[in-house]
């Protein structure tokens, strides 16, 4: 069987939404996903870094997220054809494993708890595909890289790329 790793923020749980409006209330900004096409978050207010890093570090931030679109019901299909692994690079935010582990227990209880991986450098990763919104993380992956799309990514080029989870649904499955 072969293995695929899903990253978690922008594929299966939809972390920008929260961040941006909490941003805004700290901040009292206005702020809109639109204004992010193209371009980071952090990039849009390179003043404020460490208080945008400060509310992902918030111990709570990722225990009530939105699930992505049809991410549970393709991930259970993809799941009887392909060995699937959540892997989040949760050591940018250590504050954030417990929420991370309870929300994957939530909304992703039919994966077995031993095919979670909380790491650092996605390098590390030994899997034939890694669905990812973020191409850092493809740089030293030695599978292939799938883009998922999200508003910051919007100029990446050179990977595949899928714009949501039908899509990665119809890239696995014919
Ligand atoms: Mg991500």
């Amino acid at each position: 069987m072969k293995r695929i790793a899903i990253d978690m923020d922008e594929v299966i749980a939809d972390a920008l939404p929260k961040h941006v409006t909490r941003f805004n209330q700290l901040h009292n900004d206005n702020i809109k996903i639109e204004d992010l096409n193209g371009i980071k978050l952090e990039d849009l207010r390179p003043e404020f870094q460490v208080e945008m890093k400060n509310i992902l570090l918030e111990p709570t931030f990722f225990q009530d997220l939105a699930v992505m679109e049809d991410s549970q019901e393709v991930i259970k299909e993809l799941n009887e054809h392909f060995e699937i692994f959540i892997t989040t690079a949760a050591m940018e935010f250590p504050t954030s494993f417990t929420a991370k582990y309870e929300w994957l227990k939530e909304h992703f209880s039919f994966l077995n708890d031993m095919n979670f991986v909380f790491c650092g450098d996605k390098g590390i990763l030994n899997a034939d595909y890694l669905i990812d919104d973020n191409v850092h993380h493809f740089k030293r992956f030695s599978g292939k890289g799938i883009l998922f799309s999200s508003p910051q990514n919007s100029n990446e080029t050179g990977y595949d790329r899928v714009e949501n989870w039908q899509e990665v649904r119809n890239y696995f499955i014919n």
